[in-house]
């Protein structure tokens, strides 16, 4: 059994240092070295070619396309572009990787000493980006006739040499001290504000559930004055969510052992996504050595400051004025914006406007109650089973009169239920608002016969006696009746 200590007990103790390691596949036509496709899901090993499969005497080619994503990254991260660059041989075996190297970047980056801000509880970050460069993904390997999927107990292992070859992007930032106990969250917050960079280039899908952005986490504790601690680097982290909790578990996990005189491994760990731990893998207390060294197939690069001027002219609005414009066009202010952006909603409420809605429509059923839903099952919020134009629709329901909130919320349950668009659940439940002005008169009627002194007080002209009476129509119509209209139609009918 793994000792915890208390998550915060642990932070007034202890302070964390950050390290972020992310890798994000790009989304261009043709491999990183050779012309074959990148598209996803093709029969297994139909994308391959002499130079992706390292057969004997093949020759690279750099694709200039990835190498102009990299550039842009590199920019819009505020980084040193290269003037002078090129490609090393990372020499490790692995069987889904054909070439016995990995073809990456070593001591000459193409990008170096950027920085992304990022803004936690009010208060501001930097997170300094050491490196970004450019390197090939592996091909993949599928261990088949055992129960787990893994290779314990499997009675063959097959590899699909398709993903060999496709462009990644590392990006690698300085320790990040001095977050204290918003460890997690600043670590979250700069993974999110990478992420919506990068798609915002257009250079990659960056989605996390389907690898195209993968997260390794560094974290290491010291007491307050001493030396940096040993790091642990958490791999293969796959939603923001899960950023955060690898950090915090991390966090509880090395302060129980320090605590109790006990050493950090330097080791790579698993994060396990249904129980929140992290678990030990491959120990790193002998470094590999990777015996890197220039690649002699392909030439240096020399990136011409007139070529990266034309790219930095070509960037796209980030992140930050995008938010900064929004939270202008949408009337928001600083603290229910920050909601808006811890909650991953831009995108989903930009979406829902779009769709039709008002922000304020928008921003209240994402931020109330889908948030709340998300955060009960554990799922992110772009991950319900709603899309923001279902959300419009239903808060165009709600605008015409035909669904009240409590009404919308019972669609809610429908529509993630899988029982169709709002309309269709509101139909089927047979949740729209009586409308009917006969149905609410005779409803009101009877209301009216059940409380005789209620309804002589109002007559008095005592007005807020009324509540009693809509709330007994509210109830015999099972909350489906428009309190307004109600209230209207007493008022009309005893004055
Ligand atoms: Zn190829």
């Amino acid at each position: 059994m793994t000792k915890l200590n208390d998550y915060d007990k642990a932070v007034e103790t202890y302070e964390p240092v950050l390290g972020l390691e992310t890798h994000i596949e790009l989304d261009t036509n043709t491999k990183m070295f050779c012309g074959c496709s990148t598209a996803f899901g093709a029969e297994p090993n139909t994308q391959t070619c002499p130079v992706c499969l390292a057969l004997p005497g093949a020759l690279p080619v750099a694709n200039r396309a990835a190498i102009e994503a990299t550039i842009k990254i590199g920019l819009a991260l505020n980084c040193h572009i290269a003037e002078w660059t090129r490609f090393a041989r990372k020499n490790y075996f692995y069987p889904d990787m054909p070439k016995n190297f990995q073809t990456s970047q070593y001591e000459e980056p193409l990008c170096e000493n950027g920085y992304v801000d990022v803004v936690v509880d009010g208060k501001e970050y930097r997170v300094e980006i050491e490196r970004v460069h450019l390197e090939e993904d592996t091909g993949k390997t599928l261990h088949v006739g055992g129960a787990t999927g893994r290779i314990h107990g499997a009675t063959e292992s097959l590899v699909d040499y398709n993903r060999a070859g496709i462009p990644l992007v590392e990006i690698v930032t300085k320790p990040v001290p001095g977050t204290g106990a918003l460890a997690p969250e600043v670590a979250k917050a700069y993974t999110a504000e990478l992420r919506d960079i990068v798609r915002s280039l257009g250079v990659s899908d960056v989605r996390m559930e389907q690898g195209s952005l993968r997260c390794d986490v560094n974290l290491s504790l010291n007491l307050p004055g001493e030396e940096w601690g040993t790091r642990t680097e958490t791999k293969n982290v796959n939603s923001l969510r899960s950023v955060e909790r690898a950090v915090r578990y991390e966090v509880r996990r090395q302060s129980a052992l320090l605590d109790a005189g006990e050493r950090i491994f330097q080791e790579t760990r698993h994060f396990q996504e249904t129980t929140g731990e992290t678990r030990a893998g491959r120990s790193k207390e002998e470094a590999t050595d990777y015996r890197y060294f220039p690649e002699p197939d392909l030439a240096v690069m020399e990136p011409s400051r007139e070529w990266v001027e034309e790219l930095r002219a070509t960037l796209p609005e980030l992140p930050r004025k995008r938010r900064e414009r929004l939270q202008a066009e949408w009337s928001l202010g600083d603290k229910e914006m920050q909601s808006v952006v811890n909650a991953d909603a831009v995108d989903l409420i930009q979406a829902t406007v779009d769709a039709g809605t008002t922000p304020s429509g928008a921003v209240k059923w994402w931020l109330g109650e889908l948030s709340r839903r998300a955060n009960e099952s554990g799922e992110e919020l772009a991950a319900l089973a709603i899309t923001p134009k279902q959300v419009a629709e239903l808060q165009g329901m709600v605008d015409d009169g035909r669904l009240n909130d409590k009404l919308a919320r019972q669609v809610i349950d429908g529509v993630l239920a899988g029982e169709g668009d709002p309309a269709d659940v509101a139909a089927k439940r047979g949740l729209e608002v009586v409308s009917d002005t006969g149905a609410l008169e005779a409803a009101v009627e009877e209301a009216i016969a059940a409380n005789p002194a209620v309804a002589d007080k109002i007559r008095g002209g005592t007005h807020a006696a009324a509540g009693v009476l809509i709330g007994a129509v509210m109830k015999a119509t099972k909350g489906q009746a428009d309190a307004g209209t109600v209230r209207q139609i007493i008022l009309d009918k005893l004055s």
